[in-house]
This record gives C-alpha cells, structure tokens and sequence, in this order.
C-alpha cells in the first residue's frame, strides 16, 4: 500500500483528548497581543518566535521550557486575549481536520490583570463558541468541551474542581492536574478528586510523563482517574519479549480500558521517549491498550494532530486502520455524553474513514 500522505491525513476526521489551550497560540497572535500589553519577547517575528518556542522546548533545560509558557500565560491575561486565543485554537483545530477536541487550561494561571476565575472561564468559552461557528461557515464542523486544569504544586484544586462543575452545562466537560509530577503525588489533591467523584463528574490527571508507575497508581487507584494524561511510563510495568509480560498495574489499566492520553512528540522533547520509532506507543497498540494520540502543546511542539498521525504512519508503518482505531479509541474515551460520542463516531468518523479504507 502506498504511504498515506499528509494532506490525506488532514482530511481524515480525527479526535484530541489533551492538548493545552496555552500550548497551542499561533506565533503573530502572540506578537500582537504581546504589543497591547506591553510584554517583551525573544523576538517579534513570527517565523523566528515560532522557531524559538520549539527550540527552547528542545533545549532539555527545565527552565528554558517554562519561560515559553511565562511568554504564552502573560498574553492570556484579558478577556479580549483569552477570548482571541481560544476562538483560534479551536479555527486552527477545525482547518486540522479535527472534529472533536478536549481542551484544557488552568483558570488559576489566568489571574494577573484581575480577572476572576469566573471571568476567564467566561472569556475563553466565548472564544470557543466562535471560533466554532467561524469554522462551520468554512464548512468545518468541530465541537470542543473544555477541561480545567488545577496546578498540582498550588493549592486550589478544590476551588478548581467546584468551577469545572459549576460550568458543567455551559461547556466544561472535564477536570484534570498539571505540572511537575515529582514531589506533587496526586493524592495531595484528594479532597477534589473525591468531591468530583461525588458529582459525578469526570477527570483526568497527568501521571506517568516524566515520573513512574507510582504515580499511575495513584491517580488510577486512589483518586479515581478516568484517564491519564501520558500514563505512558506505563510500559514500565510491562516485560518486553516476543511475549510481553503485563504487571498487574498494566493489565489493570489494560483490562478496564482506562485511555491512555499518548502525546509522542512532547514525550520525544521531555525526554520521556528517546524517539518516534522507539516511542511505546508502537507497543501499547500492539497490546491493545486504550490508546489515544494527542498534541499536548502544538506551538512548543510545533505540531498538530495530523503531523502526530504522519510521524506515526513514518514511524511505524500504519494505514487507515489504525489512524481509525486511535480515533474511535479518542472518541470512545471523551467525556461526553455516551449517545453523543456514538453519534460522532458513526456519523463522522467511521464515514470519513470508509473513503479512506482500503
Ligand atoms: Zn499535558
């Protein structure tokens, strides 16, 4: 079969369950915004600043890697820039060929110029709605639900948790921790894991990046994780042979199909992947893990989700089939309504792929 191209790919439907609202502004936005509120950058040419946040994000250096963050979060502080960034995430996601997107950021990071939490949340779902309805109009159809994320070193997840359920009907499907997993276990946040729990609502949690299976444990096994964002040290608790060999951590997130928010690129620049090649995704599917593929953070990374399909189709020789596996695997996983996620999956997903499908 002739290797699927890249164009083919944007037009294939696709899903993504974890990419930051943050980690996704378009290097101009940034310039401009920047210019309004009197923020100094590395550089104000769009090319060259694009090319700076991925190098930077290269650069192995910690604080390197947050400083493209303190550029991102500082442009993010004002209705009009919070309301900007996210109608274009969700244009810029829709023009991908993405039809359904989970994403999430930290309404606490957004408080520097006095806006409240509410007001943030306020600001970007505005953004969200028209970015959508600007897309429609350019004949692509997307829907995005928003997660809010809560900072695992902070303490205000339970304040976080309770504003993610408030605006549970007006288009915050979810909740999720972030941040440096070592040091900040996810138990420390506990008493809003088992608040959501008891709303019945739903969360993920960044576990298993840079740290281990402790870490998988416990936001599965003690707060009650529905997903995992990465969770791709899972593969720790895996013996590698011609007959793998499943922990008994592994085979539990493998036998209660908890998905797996894989990001293969921003594993590769974390160091939590030596390569695409040798990334585990290649051997989670063989596995027949609940595996997701996602972007995390498209400007740092300098990717979308097509660009992720690409590298794995280059990397490990996939076809349509398992570009629709990874998608209907996302769509399964979403934290919509069950009826909603089918309707996705069998009036866009698997229409789009029966064109594609040998
Ligand atoms: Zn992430």
């Amino acid at each position: 079969m002739a290797a699927i191209g890249y164009e083919e790919i944007v037009g294939a439907p696709k899903v993504l369950l974890h990419d930051h609202l943050d980690g996704g502004l378009r290097p101009a936005t940034i310039i401009e915004l920047a210019e309004g509120v009197g923020h100094p950058l590395p550089s104000t040419d769009p090319a060259e600043l694009g090319r700076w946040f991925v190098d930077a994000a290269n650069s192995g250096s910690l604080e390197r890697y947050l400083e493209t963050f303190a550029h991102t979060v500082a442009v993010m502080q004002t209705p009009e820039g919070l309301r900007r960034v996210a109608r274009e995430c969700a244009l810029d996601l829709a023009a991908d060929g993405v039809v359904y997107a989970e994403v999430r950021f930290a309404p606490e990071q957004h408080l520097e110029r006095g806006l409240t939490l509410d007001e943030v949340v306020d600001a970007v779902q505005a953004g969200f709605a028209e970015g959508v309805a600007l897309a429609a109009q350019a004949g692509q159809t997307i829907r995005v639900g928003t997660l809010l994320t809560a900072m695992r070193h902070a303490a205000r997840s339970q304040e976080i948790a309770e504003l993610a359920v408030r605006y549970r009907d007006h288009g915050v499907v979810g909740f999720d921790i972030a941040g440096a997993e070592a040091g900040f276990p996810p138990t420390r946040h506990l008493d809003a894991f088992e608040y959501l729990q008891r709303e019945n609502f739903h969360f993920t949690i960044h576990a298993g990046e840079g740290f281990g299976l402790p870490s998988i444990w416990q936001a599965i096994q003690w707060c009650g994780a529905d997903r995992l964002g990465h969770g791709v040290r899972i593969v720790d608790d895996i013996t590698p042979g011609d007959r793998p060999v499943l922990g008994r951590l592994a085979a539990y997130v493998r036998d209660k199909r908890i998905p797996l928010e894989l990001c293969p690129s921003s594993n590769v620049q974390t160091g939590a992947a030596t390569s695409i090649a040798e990334h585990p995704i290649g051997l989670l599917r063989d596995l027949r893990f609940r595996v997701t593929v996602n972007t995390d953070n498209r400007l740092m990374s300098g990717t979308s989700m097509s660009r992720e399909m690409a590298l794995l189709v280059e990397a490990f020789d996939y076809g349509w089939a398992e570009l629709q596996w990874f998608t209907i695997n996302a769509m399964k996983s979403a934290f919509i309504p069950f009826d909603e996620r089918l309707a996705i999956i069998n009036d866009v997903i698997k229409p789009g792929y029966a064109k594609l499908l040998p």
